[in-house]
């Protein structure tokens, strides 16, 4: 099968789906987006996705061409053309060709650009035996900058984290935010559990509001466990029993060691990987 993209208002071919060299997203990054899951041919948390991607743009002063049930509907309509049954969708909406000027009034067209395809999952190994992490010396923006609640174009703060990760040999690294406490990962969310409470930071600590952060803060409290959403410090981290990470691609993973310093037993913790059968339960309801 042709790989078909959703390009405005249609399915055009691969070939077909291009922007201009003057859109402002690739100019300056000047758009928004989402990675989605689908499993068993639905799209996971397509509603929660779509409010994430209407919310960003709100915070960036941009207006997407198309309502929000339009949206949610031209997701699964791009899903279905693709036969997709398990995969991942991305989801853009850039600011639209303008001038090389960053005037947002010289641009028009914002385009909406949505492809469905398959998933490069972290390596089995890294489930069954965890993942390590180092701290990269890359700050989160600052949230008076460029808020990492919005899930901008802009991806660079992560990407020279990522780099940091990269060189050190693993495949995440953790951030900090300006004040130095614990943020996030450059795409997932993290958490702890020390005496059986499980622990990760606020929605203003700096970071972008999971929505696999917040399956799993739920899907803990269903089964009974007490969740803190507080400030944490890398001392948390290498002090706790058990760290994970969360996201759309990674789902659960956890995390055993923290540069260099081994967390808990340095294997994944029982209630992570409890909260991780809860959570791929969910993902086939
Ligand atoms: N933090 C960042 C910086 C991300 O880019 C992502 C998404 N890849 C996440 C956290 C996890 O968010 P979600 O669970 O919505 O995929």
């Amino acid at each position: 099968m042709t790989q078909k993209i959703f390009m405005n208002d249609r399915l055009v071919s691969r070939e077909e789906a291009t922007v201009s060299v003057y859109d402002h997203g690739l100019l300056y990054g000047d758009g928004v987006f989402e990675g989605i899951r689908v499993y068993g041919g639905k799209v996971f948390l397509l509603q929660e996705h779509v409010d994430r991607l209407y919310e960003s743009a709100l915070a960036i002063r941009l207006e997407i061409p198309l309502s929000p049930s339009a949206m949610f509907n031209a997701v699964t309509e791009t899903v279905q053309a693709n036969g997709i049954v398990d995969g991942y969708v991305r989801l853009v909406v850039t600011r639209g060709a303008g001038s090389l000027g960053l005037d947002i009034r010289r641009t028009s067209n914002p385009q909406v650009i949505i492809i469905a395809d398959t998933i490069t999952l972290y390596p089995e190994e890294i489930y069954q035996n965890g993942m390590e992490l180092i701290t990269a010396s890359t700050l989160r923006n600052h949230p008076g900058a460029l808020s990492p609640r919005i899930k901008s174009l802009n991806y660079l703060n992560n990407i020279l984290a990522k780099i940091e990760g990269t060189d050190a040999g693993t495949l995440e690294a953790l951030m900090l935010n300006h004040k130095g406490e614990v943020a996030e990962c450059t795409g997932d969310n993290i958490f702890i559990i020390r005496h059986g409470i499980i622990k990760t930071p606020g929605t203003d600590a700096g970071i972008l509001e999971g929505i696999t952060r917040n399956t799993v803060i739920r899907l803990a409290r269903e089964a009974g466990h007490e969740v803190r959403e507080c400030p944490l410090t890398r001392h948390d981290i290498f002090v706790a029993d058990e760290c994970f990470l969360t996201g759309s691609a990674a789902e659960i993973v956890a995390v055993v060691s923290l540069d260099g310093r081994r967390i808990g037993t340095g294997k994944p913790g029982e209630i992570t990987l409890d909260l991780r059968r809860r959570f791929q339960e969910f993902t086939q309801q």
